[in-house]
């Protein structure tokens, strides 16, 4: 019997001790709970794992898609062919060293914020509620309420297409609103070095706490989605160009404009990924009809 490169590389990856599922339904690993069964989902349990596992996914001709918390993610409702490498809990050491503070792309931003806070930095109080990790954070430049990734990032660790680790300084990053130099390229984000500031904890601890009722008051958050469905048009908002084009509770199937934040398309149950593209082409053509604006996606559709 031939075993398909993606048997293969899943066979390598259980050799190598990694975590290995088949057949896993990516609705479970995306905060819109949205996505149908990827070909065999990979857990590296170390750098070095993975590192082998790109040039092996490379040799057998494997398609591989990096996911973290999965939470600015649309997956198709078909899955994804080819495998899902999952960065989470083995490469999500966190440290703490002076005013550096060092953190595995699977370490989810939030625990990187408590980290700072318990050690007296200030810098990160921004990210404290975004549900991503650290490599995603980078990968998007993640940001909130004036801060963002740019702001503290000194170095990002990579493996690249060659299976080889690469250290990018700061002004190698190319960070700018949402997008990092890493959009569209094949390196793997594996760890991020960032500088704080001292600070006093109840400052920083007010700030965070500030910053999570301002998103408990203002976003949906008892329902699932992927935070803010477009990018922030120069100039304005989308959630108020979609709302003047009167397209709150825009409603496809499962999914909707958010009814109390339209730049949210949230999923009021069983949305399919094909509800929430058809609420994105009307929301984007009915803006552009209304207000001349075309709004661009912030999250990425994987197909
Ligand atoms: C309720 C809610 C609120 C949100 N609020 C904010 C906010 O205030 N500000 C903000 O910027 N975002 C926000 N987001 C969006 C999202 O949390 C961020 O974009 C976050 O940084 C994504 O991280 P992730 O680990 O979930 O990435 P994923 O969704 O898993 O991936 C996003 C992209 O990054 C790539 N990627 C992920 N990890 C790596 C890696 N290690 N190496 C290479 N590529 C990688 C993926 O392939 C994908 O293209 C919100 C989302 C939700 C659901």
């Amino acid at each position: 019997m031939t075993l398909t490169g993606t048997e293969r590389l899943a066979a390598e990856a259980e050799k190598l001790g990694c975590g290995v599922k088949r057949g896993e339904p990516l609705a479970g690993h995306t905060t819109f709970r949205i996505g149908g069964a990827c070909d065999v989902m990979i857990t590296p349990d170390s750098v070095e794992s993975l590192s082998r596992l790109v040039l092996l996914a490379r040799e057998y001709g494997v398609r591989t898609l990096v996911l973290g918390k999965g939470s600015n993610m649309l997956c198709a409702d078909e899955g994804f062919r080819g495998a899902v490498l999952l960065i989470g809990k083995p490469l999500d050491d966190i440290s703490v060293e002076g005013d550096i503070i060092r953190a595995g792309a699977g370490a989810p931003l939030i625990l990187v914020c408590l980290a700072a806070f318990e050690a007296g930095l200030s810098g990160l109080e921004f990210a404290y509620g975004i549900p991503g990790t650290i490599g995603g954070g980078v990968y998007m430049n993640a940001g909130a309420y004036g801060g963002e990734m740019k702001d503290v990032l000194t170095s990002v660790t990579v493996i690249d297409r060659e299976g080889k680790l690469h250290t990018y300084g700061a002004d190698e990053l190319d960070l700018s609103y949402r997008h990092s130099r890493f959009c569209g390229s094949d390196d793997i984000i594996v760890s991020a070095e960032m500088r704080l500031t001292r600070g006093e904890k109840s400052d920083i601890e007010a700030r965070m706490d500030d910053f999570m009722t301002r998103r408990k008051d203002k976003q949906p958050l008892n329902f699932p989605s992927a935070g803010s469905t477009f990018k922030r048009p120069e100039g304005d908002f989308a959630g108020r160009l979609i709302q003047e084009s009167g397209l709150r509770g825009y409603t496809v199937g499962g999914a909707q404009v958010s009814e109390k934040h339209c730049g949210f398309v949230v999923n009021k149950g069983g949305a399919t990924c094909a509800d929430v593209m058809a609420v994105i082409e009307y929301v984007r053509k009915t803006v552009q009809e209304k207000t001349g604006v075309l709004l661009e996606c912030e999250v990425k559709i994987i197909k």
